[in-house]
């Protein structure tokens, strides 16, 4: 493998310990707080085996599995094609899954997903929920999007050299080789997409030899055997990866770290295109959780939380689903006529009670990246240092280091109030990067080491550009995720067996059985628009075979 020269070097979190500025694991500190969301224990749970005794059994026409986007968005598919009699079940107190929120002190903020960047025109299915949600409105025959959910400006800021500056890009000096290296990067987004076909969703790019050829090594060889080297360069695209994705460019294949690109907004070299926009964005201060509420809202009763499903059989007459509650360990059997699947592949694979070899196949190959999200009530404005102002995203960058830091977004910022005040602040980790062992090891670490070590790392990882943000936090609130999102590494995207789970997606008819696959694991990573889509077609398809 050709590494990029200059690259950031890998390692684990815990092997080189961040700066904890100010505030270290086993000094006193002045804020409290707590886990909060989901719980690791429930859905371990599923690895006893136990005596299901159902108390009762209710029957429905579908049960909806999973409500995290997917599932909503298959329950409101049916709603719409006049499939009332629909029970969703979710193992977690709350719908949403990775796009929950959360309140601190009276201020709303995420626990996970926090923003849709406006969809392109194959993302029909998101659009049109758009519309429906008031975020976008008819103009014409133009789609035009209500300013007040989109990000407010200044959107981001990079911390480097001690001081922030605009953008997310290092800066480059006019002449210099970075610039001539994000001029050539530039260059290679545009010839990939004049040459080949890239959409949101995947599905719907269709998939070629090209893109093939793309998805069989790491994005880290790609750009060793383009010569794109350049440290910024590097660190820009390996910030990318991470965010996106939950790992770096050593990780993810090279047809995800094109596709980050090639599938919207393309890559602007400082200076390349003046004229060319920001990506507009939708945001809101508790993140997607805006959309899956009023996604769930509908559903009232027919929503059940705090509902294990153990068991998925589908049978000649029906699908049997065993659900314990978590609360009493009583457990209750549906039979429902059509069941969708909108759970991560390794779940299903574990509840589905014979698995075929396409959901073996896809549950083995998926890699899921561990992610920590990290609220902080911040009482008092903090004092800011010189260079561009307090923006939506605020990234730091670790010169010489991968960090599975990727900064913080400020839940107060579509605030219409501009006066400074108490805010929180949601710090984002992905800790997807390494071989199997290391991601292993990131994972235990999150389960087991106290809140407190975790919430002292952040705290002292934004220190370094806010020093007096340990004394001026009073909670931290931190949601971990053991299994967050589904890695892009090579060969998945292709993969025949993710391909076999979602025949819908793509606009083609599905198969006849009882079970529907919907989840963004189906794409091989994990955003909206992908959870959405598959769970619309997974929706559609439990209603035409009823
Ligand atoms: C930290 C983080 C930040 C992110 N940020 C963004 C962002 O800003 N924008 C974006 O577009 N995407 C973002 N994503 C990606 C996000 O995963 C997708 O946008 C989307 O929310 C995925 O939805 P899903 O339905 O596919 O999966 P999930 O959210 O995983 O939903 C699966 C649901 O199944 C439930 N479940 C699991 N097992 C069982 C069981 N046995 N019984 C019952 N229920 C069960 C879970 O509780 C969950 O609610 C982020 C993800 C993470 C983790």
């Amino acid at each position: 493998m050709t590494r990029p020269s200059g690259g950031l070097r890998r390692r684990t979190v815990l092997a080189a310990p961040l700066a904890l500025a100010g505030c270290q694991a086993d000094a006193p500190q002045p804020f409290d707080g707590n886990w909060v969301g989901a719980s690791a224990e429930r859905g371990h749970r599923l690895r006893e085996p136990r005596p299901f005794q159902p108390a009762a059994t209710r029957r429905c026409a579908v049960a909806v599995v999973g409500a995290g986007v997917a599932g909503l968005a298959a329950a409101r598919a049916l709603r719409m094609a006049g499939v009332d009699d629909v029970q969703v079940f979710d193992l977690e107190d709350e719908a949403g899954g990775n796009a929950r929120g959360h309140a601190m002190a009276g201020m709303a903020c995420p626990l996970g997903a926090h923003y849709l960047p406006l969809p392109g025109p194959e993302a029909v299915e998101v659009l049109e929920l758009l519309e429906e949600s008031g975020l976008l409105r008819q103009d014409g025959n133009r789609l035009v999007p209500e300013e007040r959910h989109l990000c407010h400006s200044p959107q981001e800021r990079l911390w480097i050299d001690g001081q922030w500056v605009e953008g997310l890009l290092l800066p480059a000096a006019r002449g210099s080789r970075r610039e001539s290296q994000y001029r050539l990067f530039s260059q290679r987004v545009a010839e990939a997409v004049r040459s080949l076909r890239w959409a949101i969703p995947t599905a719907r790019a269709g998939w070629s030899e090209g893109l093939a050829a793309l998805d069989a090594v790491t994005f880290a060889q790609w750009l060793g055997t383009q010569r794109l080297d350049d440290t910024g360069l590097i660190a820009y695209l390996d910030y990318a990866c991470r965010d996106d994705y939950g790992a770096g460019i050593q990780t993810v294949s090279a047809w995800a770290g094109l596709h980050y690109f090639a599938s919207r907004h393309g890559f602007h070299a400082p200076g390349d295109d003046p004229t060319a926009d920001r990506e507009a964005v939708f945001t809101w201060p508790e993140g997607n959780a805006w959309l899956t509420r009023r996604l769930a809202a509908p559903l009232a009763g027919r929503l059940h939380t705090g509902a294990l499903v153990r068991r998925v059989d589908a049978l000649r007459h029906g699908v049997e689903i065993d659900v314990e509650q978590w609360a009493t360990g009583l457990g209750e059997r549906w039979l429902a006529q059509q069941a969708v699947l909108a759970l991560p592949l390794h779940v299903a694979a574990r509840v589905v009670a014979q698995p075929s070899a396409a959901l073996q196949a896809a549950a083995g190959q998926t890699r899921h990246a561990p992610w920590l999200v990290a609220n902080l009530h911040v009482q008092q404005p903090l004092t800011d240092k010189p260079g561009a102002p307090a923006s939506w995203d605020n990234v730091l960058y670790t010169p010489g280091q991968a960090t599975p830091s990727l900064g913080y977004v400020d839940a107060m910022h579509q605030s219409l109030d501009p006066t400074p005040g108490p805010t929180v602040l949601t710090a984002y980790w992905a800790l997807g990067d390494g071989d199997a062992a290391a991601v292993s090891r990131q994972r235990q670490d999150l389960l087991n080491l106290p809140w407190r070590t975790w919430a002292a790392r952040v705290v002292g990882d934004l220190a370094r550009a806010h020093p007096d943000l340990p004394a001026k936090t009073r909670r931290v609130d931190l949601m971990r995720y053991g299994h967050a999102m589904a890695i892009p590494v090579p060969g998945v995207r292709g993969s025949a067996a993710l391909r076999a789970l979602a025949p819908g997606a793509s606009g083609t008819s599905g198969p006849s059985g009882r079970l529907h696959f919907a989840h963004s694991d189906l794409a091989g990573y994990s955003i909206f628009e992908e959870a959405f889509i598959f769970g619309h077609a997974a929706g559609l398809r439990a209603a035409r075979q009823l």
